[in-house]
């Protein structure tokens, strides 16, 4: 069976684009009645950009701090409880910022319509009815959220996007002027998620002429900005990280994402450590399955002066590294994709562990 996958029905790129959301907006207040629901990264409270929010009438705005933890199934049912105690059903829900504010925008569309705790809905087609009308407007490029069809959320017992084709934003608006203010370490960090999407999705079992299409044009824009003779963040660079952004989403829809992955699900359940910084420290020790891919990866580092601190796994307790180990071997797609349908026989629990040892 091939994937039937969902697409993002209606996409708006160029610098200033974020100007027309207003209007883009404007055909779905059709009565008087009708509101929007503005989900904006709390970095932005204060900024020029909160003046250019195309507000009006009943509209609701929240800005969230994204920087405690990444998105909750329990902050998602706040917010949809906020939402429809105070005001009932909107006419659409805007998601303003990077892959965490993208994800609670989507899951908050789904909510507002779905029964019960967004935590019953972690996993693949459990929605059962379509949310309300959805956009996505990244401020941040690398993690693909705006073209994925999941909204990844940690819930009390795991770390698991909500996945159906309602997820996927009906609208997105890819302005990357929004991503100027994004401080070094991050814009590195969430950069090399796509980079690392890219690498996984092309060297795998799954791996297609689709998938490798976007993967490798996605790797060229990555290799300029982060190693080309104009590298680094500025207008030109940005604007070729956030269509990379896009095709290595567009790529691993595709296909899988692999080792890297498997081990950065483990931190992030276990430490709470952030997608992009997890994926980065696992990527770094990753030469055996990715020589190539580490190898630029590191290059792409030291010239920007990332440093990614060493031997952290002294300080984690056996029962944490045992723990990363079981969620990590827990996603099999990642790992079959990786090491082929046979992987059980190819990776043993001890290696796994040997694997978070080493960071
Ligand atoms: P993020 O959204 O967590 O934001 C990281 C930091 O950057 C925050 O402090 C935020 O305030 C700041 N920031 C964002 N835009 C800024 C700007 N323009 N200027 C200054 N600061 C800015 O970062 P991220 O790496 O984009 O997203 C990570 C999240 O995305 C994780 O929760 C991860 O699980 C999720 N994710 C989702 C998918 C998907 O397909 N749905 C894929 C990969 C990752
Ligand atoms: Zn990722």
């Amino acid at each position: 069976m091939y994937k039937n996958i969902p697409a993002v029905a209606r996409t708006v790129y160029g610098p200033g684009s974020f100007n027309q959301l207003g209007d883009i907006l404007a055909p779905k207040r059709q009565r008087p009645e009708d509101f929007m629901v503005f989900i904006v990264d709390n970095y932005f409270k204060g900024k020029e950009l909160e003046t250019r929010l195309p507000v009006q009438g009943r509209d609701m705005t929240f800005f969230v701090d994204v920087t405690p933890h990444e998105p909750t199934t329990e902050q998602i049912d706040h917010l949809r409880d906020a939402i429809l105690q105070a005001q009932g059903l909107p006419a659409g829900v805007i998601g303003i910022g990077g892959g965490s504010i993208m994800d609670i925008a989507k899951a908050v569309a789904l909510m507002l319509t779905n029964e019960g705790s967004s935590e019953q809905y972690q996993g693949l087609n459990l929605i059962k009815n379509p949310g309300v009308y959805h956009v996505g407007v990244p401020t941040i490029s690398g993690t693909g959220a705006e073209v994925s069809m999941t909204a990844v959320l940690t819930g009390p017992k795991k770390k698991l996007g909500i996945k159906c084709e309602w997820t996927v934003f009906d609208q997105i608006v890819l302005d990357p002027t929004l991503t100027a203010t994004v401080p070094r370490d991050q814009w590195f960090y969430t950069g090399m998620d796509t980079f690392i999407h890219c690498i996984e999705s092309i060297t795998g079992h799954m791996q297609n002429t689709y998938s490798q299409a976007y993967g490798y044009k996605a790797l060229d824009l990555c290799r300029e900005v982060y190693l080309g003779p104009n590298s680094g963040q500025n207008p030109e660079m940005n604007e070729k990280l956030m269509v990379a952004s896009l095709f290595g989403g567009l790529s691993l829809t595709y296909s899988e994402v692999g080792i890297c992955h498997a081990l950065s699900y483990g931190l992030s359940y276990v430490l709470g450590m952030r997608h992009g910084y997890a994926n980065c420290i696992a990527f770094n020790h990753l030469e055996d399955f990715y020589p190539e891919g580490v190898r630029e990866f590191k290059a792409m580092a030291a010239k920007h002066h990332i440093y990614l601190p060493q031997n952290l796994s002294r300080n984690w307790t056996d029962e944490q590294i045992e723990k990363m180990t079981e969620i990590s071997l827990g996603l099999h797609h990642m790992w079959s994709h990786a090491l082929g349908p046979h992987w059980q026989e190819k990776i043993t629990p001890q290696q796994v562990q040997e694997l978070f040892e080493r960071m």
